[in-house]
């Protein structure tokens, strides 16, 4: 008897593997050649990236897939639209050394990679210097003497680009260096890898991380429930069981996930693979995307529509970035009486 089994990629020939060609893109999606010249100039500014276990969530043939349009490069990204700046978050002034970000009083984010798993059209740092941000060998000996001088600092912030998209070896020895300082208390890691390409949470990883004396965060990155197929909640469960907390922020965008029934479903999908809401951001406005912005009006009255839907622990924050605040904006949802 034959039993067929499926094949397991290493989480590096998934990134190897990952789709960057518009004609590619389309042809495996069965959809219209139409779309061509609009995604080749997106692409043009912006790099075409989805790895294949993301593009099997997407529905063939639907060019407003909620997933696809998230990775879809368009013809609207060409076009300049006033308010919408290269550098929304003004990060390249909170940015005292290369690859470290310092805005808010007792935590750091350090940009550890360059690189992403996935190209996400709406990324606020679609423009970012990545070039002059590199964390090598002699910068990382600069973020941990800017760490001593700054003992309020208390929690540390792998953010990128994707951290995870750096080898486990490189990780581990990060934060056997963290786990030297004493006035660290957590660490926390900003990553969408565990969905895109769940296969990259290897076993070595998640021991190391649970081995460090510090608290471990991963605030993961999924804006629709789509997203969350089997391998994310078996990946998730895996994550969890090492003592990792799990939380997700999402980003609101036009015609994806501004719907309370989706936002519903995305909470409990959410819950259902072990992860808590944390925020929903308000787009950033940033050049190139001003497509998939929205009103905060209808954003306040989306999540007050949700919060009458959902247990409060399910309702995710409503938040934006307003540079040079001490943190990040909460808004109050908009409630009908
Ligand atoms: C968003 C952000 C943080 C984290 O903020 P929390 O409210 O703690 O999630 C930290 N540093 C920078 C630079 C940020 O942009
Ligand atoms: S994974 Fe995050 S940082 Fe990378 S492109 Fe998407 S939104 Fe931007």
């Amino acid at each position: 008897m034959n039993i067929a089994l499926t094949p397991i990629t290493s989480w590096q020939d998934e990134l190897k593997n990952a789709i960057t060609c518009p004609e590619q893109l389309l042809k495996e999606l069965e959809l219209p050649d139409s779309l061509l010249a609009g995604a080749k100039l997106g692409e043009a500014l912006f790099s075409l990236r989805v790895p294949r276990p993301y593009l099997s969530r997407i529905e063939k043939g639907n060019p407003n897939d909620p997933l696809l349009r998230q990775i879809l490069p368009l013809q609207e990204e060409a076009s300049t639209v006033p308010g919408y700046v290269s550098d929304p978050l003004a990060e390249n002034s909170a940015n005292p050394q290369s690859g470290l970000i310092h805005k808010y009083k007792n935590r750091v984010l350090l940009i550890m990679s360059g690189a992403c798993a996935i190209n996400c059209r709406y990324c606020f740092r679609r423009h970012f210097a990545y070039d002059e941000n590199q964390i090598g060998r002699q910068q990382w000996a600069s973020v941990l003497a800017y760490l001593k001088n700054n003992p309020q600092v208390n929690e540390v912030i792998l953010s990128g680009g994707d951290p995870l998209a750096t080898s486990d070896q490189r990780l581990l020895n990060i934060l056997a260096d963290l786990n030297q300082l004493p006035q660290l208390t957590r660490l926390r890691i900003h990553t969408r890898l565990p969905v895109v390409i769940p296969q990259r949470i290897t076993n070595n990883l998640l021991t190391g991380l649970q081995g460090s004396r510090l608290n471990v965060v991963m605030v993961l990155h999924i804006n629709h429930p789509n997203e969350i197929d089997d391998a994310v909640i078996r990946t998730c469960q895996r994550i969890k069981s090492h003592d990792i907390t799990l939380l997700n922020q999402a980003v609101l965008l036009k015609g994806i996930n501004d719907d309370v029934s989706v936002q519903k479903t995305l909470s409990e999908r959410l819950f259902a693979a072990s992860i808590l809401p944390y925020y929903l951001f308000l787009f950033d406005k940033v050049a190139g995307a001003a497509h998939f912005d929205l009103e905060e009006s209808v954003a306040k009255e989306l999540v007050g529509k949700l919060q009458a839907e959902l247990p409060g622990y399910l309702v995710p924050r409503l938040a934006r970035e307003i540079p040079g605040k001490p943190a990040k904006t909460l808004l109050a949802p908009l409630l009908n009486t």
